[in-house]
């Protein structure tokens, strides 16, 4: 499930847990778990990273790919690193733009710079769909589509390459920063095995499997062969009038559901029991801004990572109880007010 503020096709009652996973950007996360918070959903902070998958032995084989990154409630630890990632990322994104538009004027089709940032919106970086649409509306195509099937297909009339880092590159960086790493739509890649058989060996966790039309076998059977946890999404990306699923839209079985919290458990509390550490033996601001970028830190976060599903467990709560004792010593000194960080 993707992007804030768009219709979900689920009344917001029937949603329990939403994943967000926006392109590039954890920008919307703080809001969408500040407003779930209100009708008792429980927001996953996630991002959907650009990446390129490149084999070292075959260079015709490069493809762009998708990797999602799902994080605790307290968000990425080493929250800096990733996000150079991301802004170098968007950052490539204006660039790519531009150069989309020299081709397209090339082709006698100019588009003004202004007009495509302004379709993509507030601080988001255009991408092929917002130059797609500004191709609609200047009349050179008559929908998206046609857009992108005549000029910004990949080594299209129009394309432009991004600066994308390689796909196991970025798992690794998940991997790093307490998240669990997806492999996002599968079914749009030309070299799915290859890919798999790599990012697997670089640590992914899961890939996604189920889609508004259902489950797709074939990904299935990979995802058992490469012990990896089946996921789903709608696959949402707001092609607004180009067949695509609306927000929300897939059913996920409850036993894979299962397979990712316990998964996902397991690495979340490993994380946080790292940020936990860092701040308690640090209790300096970087270190609690760490824990409270996405929210607050209470008794709630930690019985989040409720040890209940973990195999060690009687080992996991007496971990936490000893840091949340270290954690009640400590007094910060937030704007001015003295508060104790965890009570109770
Ligand atoms: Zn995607």
């Amino acid at each position: 499930m993707r992007k804030p503020k768009t219709k979900l096709c689920l009344p917001v009652e029937q949603v329990k847990v939403l994943a967000l996973t926006d392109h590039d950007t954890m920008a919307g996360v703080s809001e969408a778990m500040e407003a779930a918070r209100k009708f008792n959903i429980k927001v996953i902070p996630g991002v959907e990273i650009s990446t390129v998958y490149s084999a070292r032995e075959e260079t015709e084989i490069e493809e762009p790919v998708h990797i999602l990154a799902y994080y605790g409630s307290c968000g990425p630890a080493r929250y800096e690193e990733l996000d150079r990632v991301l802004v170098a990322i968007r950052e490539g994104r204006y660039l790519r733009a531009r150069e989309m538009l020299i081709k397209l004027s090339e082709l006698k089709m100019p588009l003004e710079w202004e007009h495509v940032v302004k379709i993509a919106g507030n601080g988001v970086a255009p991408g092929r769909l917002h130059v797609a649409q500004a191709l609609v509306e200047a009349g050179y195509v008559e929908n998206l589509k046609q857009a992108f099937s005549r000029y910004l297909y990949d080594g299209g009339p129009a394309y432009a390459k991004g600066n994308e880092p390689f796909a196991e590159v970025v798992v690794q960086l998940i991997c790093r920063t307490g998240g669990v790493a997806a492999l996002a739509h599968p079914w749009a890649l030309k070299n799915p095995l290859t890919i798999i058989k790599s990012l697997k060996a670089a640590g992914l966790h899961a890939i996604e499997v189920y889609r508004s039309d259902g489950k797709l076998a074939g990904f299935s059977d990979l995802a058992d062969t490469y012990g990896l946890v089946k996921l789903g999404g709608s696959d949402y990306h707001g092609r607004r009038g180009d067949d695509e699923p609306d927000l929300g839209c897939v059913d996920l079985p409850v036993f894979d559901v299962y397979d990712f919290l316990k998964l996902a458990r397991s690495i979340w509390y490993d994380a946080m029991k790292g940020m936990l550490l860092n701040f308690a033996e640090k209790p300096v601001h970087v270190n609690i801004d760490e824990l409270l970028r996405f929210g607050k830190l209470n008794d709630d976060t930690i019985s989040e990572c409720s040890p209940s599903l973990l195999d060690n467990e009687e080992n996991a709560a007496a971990e936490f109880e000893a840091i949340r004792l270290k954690l009640s010593h400590i007094m910060l000194n937030i704007s001015g007010l003295q508060m104790s960080v965890m009570s109770g």
